[in-house]
């Protein structure tokens, strides 16, 4: 696959460009997503570092969850996130941003495929994918 993603914050000032296929997509229900975002589940891919143009971090508005390797990235103009970075250290783009760049929809090859520490959730979701209770299913330690 040689799909190209350009995607934008909402007012055009930050642009971002991820190529080819994510290394993961998937819903995670951690407590440290739940905080990082304000959601009560993070529905995101992952991609390999050179497979995406990120801006320079100088450009963006950084938060952090206290005392966590847990970064995320805002437009500094209209506060949009843009991306994250957390304990593995590759680039979390929302699956919100495709759908922007896609007219609303995600793109179907990038439709999530598993759940991750399902065991910590504050939402039940009955959708057939699996459900990793930890991190386990990417290889993340507890
Ligand atoms: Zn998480
Ligand atoms: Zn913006």
């Amino acid at each position: 696959m040689s799909d190209t993603y350009e995607l934008s914050c909402d007012c055009g000032h930050v642009k971002m460009t991820a190529r080819g296929t994510p290394k993961l997509s998937l819903y995670c229900h951690c407590g440290s997503c739940r905080d990082l975002y304000s959601v009560d589940v993070l529905s995101a891919t992952g991609w390999a570092d050179e497979d995406v143009e990120l801006p320079a971090e100088n450009d963006l508005v950084v938060h952090k969850v206290d005392g966590k390797q847990m970064t995320r990235y805002s437009c500094p103009e209209c506060g949009l996130t843009m991306y994250g970075r957390h304990k593995p250290g590759i680039p979390v783009i929302p699956h919100g941003l495709f759908r922007k760049a896609n007219g609303g929809r995600l793109p179907a090859e990038l439709a999530p495929t598993l759940h991750l520490f399902y065991r910590d959730r504050v939402l039940e979701i009955d959708d057939g994918l699996d459900k990793s209770q930890g991190g386990e299913a990417i290889g993340l330690e507890d």
